[in-house]
């Protein structure tokens, strides 16, 4: 397993790749439905990328009509709507039926191409993984892969009543984390669950932490943030953001709350400063299910009026939402990383956290927030009042997150993404049984290409020239 830098050959920096993000388009706002921090991870990433000079498309699946074929998300990253099966009534469970249909078009967009358009492939989460393994060997270039999320760990920590995932995304996880030249894992401990529950080779295996946007993620005006969602000053906010599902145990916090709430009531004199809890994102997953679950949660036990509810904000609202909440909640029965982590802390926002995944390298215990074994009401309870009923304590909490954040950068991630493309490229030059002689053609064919290949030029309609067996893929 590789945590350190490697020093990138720029010999072995990819000019263009391909980045496969079936489920869910870099595009959509996140924060609900299937639209997560993979989606701003796979956006932030390829701009980091593009800016070091590696082009990025990326192809997703067209879940609109208004999807535009191409669209250009940032200079040298596109963004590939493929159309594969209907825009709308498949949700993610369906989607392994349309795999076939979603390769073709990749592999078809490849072949208006001339050989060596891409030069690797790098794949999310496992109905990625799947089509880059495909198209990995087609066009003989390297695959890089990345999980976000593995069906064993997620059905190890279930959270009561949810619904698990199916044997079929184990198996599907497995081949892949056979077939990929390189698994990149968010953290140590991910790099460890694809060792231990996939039987993953430590050596292809690249950890490299996710980051933040920290030009938009800073501290700022507390007050003026809260004024402009309406809250009051004099209030205790803790804050939720995230997709809305059972896995990610929104209802801890509000439980938690509630327990507060009920004993602050007792004392007599409560806190002068009464507590709110803000929720800001949307159904997600099982939690569409039941998309009232948390309200109705509030009401039973009657502190809806202390419970505000936001819908998904976008990244700049989303900044202010971190200013204007005392602490961020991330209950979670698991999470791979844990970006809302790292944002709020950028922010300035201490984070109490339940110390699972990856949230135990993302929050510092006792330093940056606190980590909760478990998810216990009363525990919850306790951490809850500890931090709210702090205030200097909270003060310097959020100074030392500030600082711990800054270690979290995208510039930091793609680095690592490139290094693990240099050991990928170069694992592939040295004999990848795959691999051939096909780099060399893809040298040549590339140096064809660049010229008319840029992502301006695509999108002005000047494809490159076609390769003379059109429609055909090669080999
Ligand atoms: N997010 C957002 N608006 C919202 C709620 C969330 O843009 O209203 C974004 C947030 O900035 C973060 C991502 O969604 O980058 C959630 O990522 P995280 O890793 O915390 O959770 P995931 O969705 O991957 O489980």
């Amino acid at each position: 397993m590789h945590t350190g830098v490697v020093s990138q050959r720029s010999d072995l920096r990819p000019n263009r790749i391909a980045v496969l993000s079936v489920h869910t388009s870099p595009l959509a706002q996140p924060g609900t439905g299937d639209a997560g921090g993979m989606n701003v991870y796979v956006l932030q990433t390829a701009i980091e990328l593009a800016r070091r000079g590696t082009e990025v498309e990326i192809f997703t699946r067209a879940t609109s009509s208004n999807d535009e074929p191409l669209v250009e998300a940032a200079p040298g990253v596109l963004v590939r709507h493929v159309q594969a099966g209907p825009f709308e009534g498949l949700d993610k469970h369906d989607l392994p039926t349309q795999l076939c249909p979603f390769a073709a078009e990749v592999l078809r967009t490849e072949a208006r191409n001339l050989p060596g358009h891409y030069d690797l492939i790098h794949s999310h989460y496992w109905l990625s993984g799947q089509v880059g393994w495909l198209t990995r060997d087609r066009w003989r270039v390297p695959m890089v892969h990345t999980a976000h999320t593995l069906a064993a760990v997620k059905n190890a920590y279930l959270a009561e009543g949810d619904t698990p995932e199916p044997a079929a995304r184990e198996i599907g996880e497995k081949q892949i984390v056979a077939e990929a030249d390189r698994l990149i894992a968010n953290t140590a401990e991910e790099a460890r669950q694809l060792v231990e529950l996939y039987g993953a080779d430590p050596d292809r295996i690249d950890v490299v932490l996710p980051g933040a946007d920290l030009t938009r993620y800073r501290p700022g005006d507390k007050a003026a943030a809260r004024a402009e969602f309406g809250l009051s000053p004099h209030e205790r906010i803790v804050a939720f953001i995230g997709r809305i599902q059972p896995l990610k145990a929104p209802d801890v916090l509000v439980r938690a709350a509630a327990r507060m709430l009920a004993e602050e009531a007792t004392l007599s004199r409560p806190p002068a400063r009464p507590l709110r809890v803000l929720i800001v994102g949307g159904p997600s997953g099982s939690g569409l299910e039941r998309p009232d679950a948390l309200i109705e949660l509030a009401s039973a036990l009657g502190i809806s009026d202390r419970v505000t509810f936001l819908p998904p904000q976008p990244p700049n609202r989303l900044a202010q939402v971190y200013r204007a909440a005392d602490l961020v909640a991330v209950p979670s029965y698991n999470e791979s990383f844990g970006l809302v982590a790292i944002e709020a802390q950028a922010s300035g926002t201490p984070v109490l956290a339940a110390d699972v995944g990856g949230l135990g390298t993302a929050v510092r215990d006792n330093v940056t927030g606190l980590l909760v074994p478990g998810h216990d009401t009363d525990d919850w309870a306790i951490a809850l009042r500890r931090l709210l009923n702090d205030p200097a304590g909270l003060d310097a909490m959020s100074l030392a997150a500030v600082e711990h954040a800054a270690n979290f950068s995208w510039a930091h991630t793609a680095d690592g993404m490139l290094d693990s493309y240099a050991a990928a490229l170069s694992q592939s030059r040295a004999g990848h049984p795959l691999a051939g002689s096909l780099h060399s053609d893809s040298n040549f064919a590339r140096s064809q290409v660049r010229s008319a290949g840029s992502p301006r030029a695509l999108l002005a309609g000047v494809e490159p020239a076609r390769r003379r067996r059109t429609g055909a893929v090669r080999r």
